[in-house]
Parts: structure tokens; sequence; C-alpha cells
């Protein structure tokens, strides 16, 4: 088995499997319990919480969620109560994934100006995160950009954002979605007041996250009941499962090199085939998007499946409608029918790509009218 959809999950490290297992059994105390079992329990996410900021580089607070679609709820629905005398414009990006797209919508029906900046053509030199600092006003209470773009692989300076939003308002909030960026590029790179994260992109497990806030930062709680994690994210902390998700941080090797030689042997070998389209431009190394012109990517998909290579269409699809995120970096509509999207983990081995490669040559012999 070949997987190369490592953007959409990946395989739990063992060493994750082990430290989920081990405090399933071992340590299953209720974090705020006052006995010796609830003491064990919070010294793990005490663990997980400084684990998580080292990685990070920050100073601050780990809040821990069901996951980045909860952290990024939290942010969208919760800052804009906790500072609504800063203003009512969001200013965003065009590309996001639905779970900060979706509640942008939701705010901009209650009344909020959403502002999304669009990226830049490839090959046209547009200065991207210039755009985004020029779009924030005195009236702007939020920024929120994600950090890699998980179609495309697209990466936005969040630093040189983060400086640029502030030098023009100070007062303006900063938050990333950094769950495809996360231990993949080099932290020092990411700086916001708010940042989401999900383990299970980093080989964790699936239905827990993060959401690092900086020192001072405010929202309004999502969820309210018994007051956990100092009240601003009610509900029973899912030891095991951040116990897995810190040996994830600490186990995810610097794949930087790897990556970046990866992706250039399939481009190398996309290069030698007719008429592929690469979609992915200032990408980060361990995704690659491109269309076989030709084979409906679903065709491509399956041909693959069969050779037991997972990958993803190049567009993330909901009930049948595709996100519009490739449009949004200038891939026409028949290009879009024919993407795939390949994404890489620190298993991915060189022969990997050939196989898909020869894979790929295969299917287009196939079925390419
Ligand atoms: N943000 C991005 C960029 C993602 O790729 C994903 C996962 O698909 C999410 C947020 C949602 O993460 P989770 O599955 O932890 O809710």
């Amino acid at each position: 088995m070949i997987y190369l959809d490592n953007s959409a999950t990946t395989r739990p490290f063992d060493s994750v499997i082990k430290a989920v297992s081990e405090n399933m059994a071992g340590n299953f105390g209720n974090a705020s319990s006052l006995h010796h079992m609830g003491v064990e329990a919070e010294k793990v996410l005490s663990a997980a919480k400084k684990t998580i900021l080292e990685k990070l580089g920050a100073d601050g607070e780990i809040i821990f969620t069901s996951g980045a679609t909860e952290s990024n709820n939290t942010v969208l629905f919760g800052v804009p109560k906790a500072y609504r005398h800063n203003g009512s414009r969001i200013v965003t990006s065009s590309f996001e994934h639905p779970s900060v797209e979706n509640p942008l919508k939701k705010l901009g029906e209650a009344g909020y100006e959403v502002v999304r900046v669009k990226p830049p053509k490839h090959n046209e030199p547009q200065d991207y995160e210039q755009r985004i600092i020029d779009a924030v006003d005195g009236n702007t209470l939020l920024v929120s950009v994600m950090w890699v773009n998980n179609e495309t692989g697209f990466v936005t300076d969040m630093s040189r954002v983060y400086r640029g939003v502030k030098r023009k308002n100070p007062k303006t909030i900063v938050h990333c979605d950094a769950v495809q960026g996360f231990c993949k590029l080099p932290a020092k790179l990411l700086t916001a007041d708010l940042i989401s994260l999900s383990a299970h992109k980093i080989h964790g497990v699936k239905g827990v996250g993060a959401l690092y806030a900086g020192k001072g930062v405010r929202f309004e709680p999502l969820l309210y009941g018994g007051g956990q994690q100092k009240g601003v994210r009610s509900g029973t902390e899912p030891v095991d499962l951040i116990a897995g998700f810190a040996e994830a941080v600490r186990s995810y090797p610097d794949c930087t090199e790897k990556y970046a030689a990866l992706n250039e042997r399939l481009c190398g070998l996309l290069a030698g085939m007719q008429d592929i389209g690469i979609n992915s431009y200032n990408n980060a190394k361990n995704i690659l998007n491109f269309s076989v012109r030709g084979v409906r990517s679903e065709i491509m998909l399956h041909h693959l499946e069969e050779r037991e290579i997972y990958v993803s269409s190049g567009s993330a699809c909901s009930k049948g409608k595709t996100s519009g995120v490739l449009a949004q970096f200038g891939v026409p509509d028949a290009d879009t029918d024919c993407a795939v999207r390949v994404s890489f983990s620190p298993f991915t081995a060189e022969g990997d790509i050939d196989a898909l490669a020869e894979g790929i040559a295969d299917g287009i012999k196939r079925f390419r009218r």
C-alpha cells in the first residue's frame, strides 16, 4: 500500500498508538479530579501543552479542542464577541478551508464586513501578503488566514502578515489556521495571536486538536459547561488523545530536505508525460496538485487505488460540488475536473513516487481521450 493522501489524514505513528493506549489503560483519571489519578492526568495535559508551545516557539496558552474545525469556529465566533468594540471588518483569504469559510459566511450574514483577498496568479508577481495588510483598516477586528493551503500547498508568510497588520492596526487580532504547516514548515515562519492545530494531520489520532492563544488574547467560549481549561473550553479533556498528540509533535522528524527531493522527483517524472498541468506554486513541498488532462480525477483516483496507491482528487468536494479553491489559484474548470493532489509523509519513499508516476502513465494510456 502506498499512502499519498497525508493532507487528508495520516497514519498514527507507532509511538502515538503506544502513548494513547498506555494512557487509556493506565492513566484514565479525570484531569479535574482532586485525587492522585486526577493529578496524574493533569500532568499529561501540562506536559503536552509544554511540548506544543516549544514546537511553536511561543509563549501563551494551549487550549485543547476536538480538532481544528472546533479551534477555527472558536476563534471566528469568539473573537468578534470579545472585541466587539474594535470594529466589524474581518480580513481573510479567498481560499480558506470550509471550517473557516463557512463560519465567515455566517458572520457576513450577521452584518460583519468580510473581505476576501485573492492569491497571486501563477507567475504574476503580486504581493499577496501586502494586499492582506492593505485590506486592514481602523475598523478591522480580525485577520484570519491559513498558513498552508490544503489543496495546493500555497504558503503564506505569516510572520510578515502579523508584523504588517499590527503596524497598521495594533488592535487587530491575527488568527492562523496552521493545520497543514505545523511540524512540516519551520515554526519560526509562523507568528499569530491565535493558531489552530490538528493532531491527525501529523500522525496523531483524530478527534483532538488545539488552539494556541498568545498572552492576553481573549475570545468568548464556544462551549459552556463544567468550566474546564480555565472556563474557555468546557468538557472533560481526552487525556489519552492529548498524550498521543504531544507524542506526534515530538516524533515528527524534520522532513524539509526529504519533501523537497520527493517533490522534485515527482515534478521531473510528470514533466516527462504529455499534457500535465502543475497547479501548485509557492507551495509547501509535501503537497503537489496537478491535472492529468483528459482523465477525470475520480477515474485516475480509482485506477491508482487498484494498484493500492492512495491519492486525493485535487479539488476538495462536498456533495458533488468542488470547493472553488483551485479556481482561485487560476486553474481552469477543465483542469479542476482532472486534478490530483498528492501529499507526502515521513514514511514516503522515492520508490513510492516512481510507482505513482508509473500508475499515472498507465492511467493515461488506459483512459485518455
Ligand atoms: N483546516 C485545514 C487547512 C484542514 O486541512 C483541515 C482538515 O481537513 C481542517 C482545518 C479541519 O481539521 P479537523 O479535521 O481537525 O477538524
